[in-house]
């Protein structure tokens, strides 16, 4: 990442330039935690479309999970949402996830284990909702691998996670090939993680909101 940001300085081009985007813009989504009542996610969800936020993501785990999704879609039956499992469940759990189905969302984010890329091959096959790997896709390997085993039918793309910019690069530029859309994760980078972040976000295949704060938490 430092040679990027050196390499963009000294040929005097922007960094998303140089990774290859042609954008100078990207959208980002308002993301929500599990909270202590379900009133106060629905009040911070109410605020977020307001905002006018083209994308809410929901943690969801077990205790915040059917209940939570039902109350949140009740309120807004036609915004955009998908929700992140981050690895809280096991492919035993197939008939919650096709009661998730009816709910329409955009993509249910990394539902399997973080190491695993066949069973969420299998989820994928018996529901309609697409699977996204976030933590499952630590190296370009990993996600040439999950595009030929068909285990998702996106790709959160975080730097951190998969060796900087290069990385995220090489797996941006496989799923385009594939025709698998991507978008750019977040994970409580600073002001210079988050920098780069943006420059990346800006390539083609990034078509999802972006998890990048926006520039007030800096
Ligand atoms: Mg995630």
């Amino acid at each position: 990442m430092t040679w990027w940001n050196l390499a963009s300085r000294v040929r005097e081009v922007p960094l998303h330039r140089l990774l290859g985007a042609t954008r100078d813009r990207v959208p980002v989504g308002a993301d929500f935690g599990v909270m202590d009542r379900l009133d106060d996610l629905l009040s911070a969800v109410g605020k977020a479309v307001e905002q006018r936020f083209p994308r809410v993501k929901l943690k969801f785990r077990p205790g915040w999970d059917l209940d939570m999704l039902r109350a949140v879609r009740k309120q807004h039956p036609r915004e955009t949402f998908h929700i992140d499992c981050n690895s809280g469940y096991r492919l035993a759990d197939l008939a919650l996830f096709r009661q998730i189905d009816e709910f329409r969302l955009a993509m249910i984010e990394q539902p399997l284990a973080h190491d695993d890329l066949v069973d969420h091959a299998r989820l994928q096959s018996e529901i309609r909702t697409p699977v996204c790997l976030d933590e499952s896709i630590a190296h370009p390997r990993h996600a040439a691998q999950a595009l030929a085993l068909k285990s998702c039918l996106y790709v959160n793309v975080k730097p951190g996670r998969v060796g900087g910019l290069t990385n995220a690069k090489i797996i941006h530029d496989l799923c385009q090939q594939a025709g698998i859309p991507c978008w750019v994760g977040g994970m409580l980078e600073s002001a210079t993680g988050a920098a780069a972040c943006v420059a990346l976000a800006m390539l083609d295949n990034f078509t999802y909101p972006a998890d990048i704060f926006p520039s007030a938490r800096f």
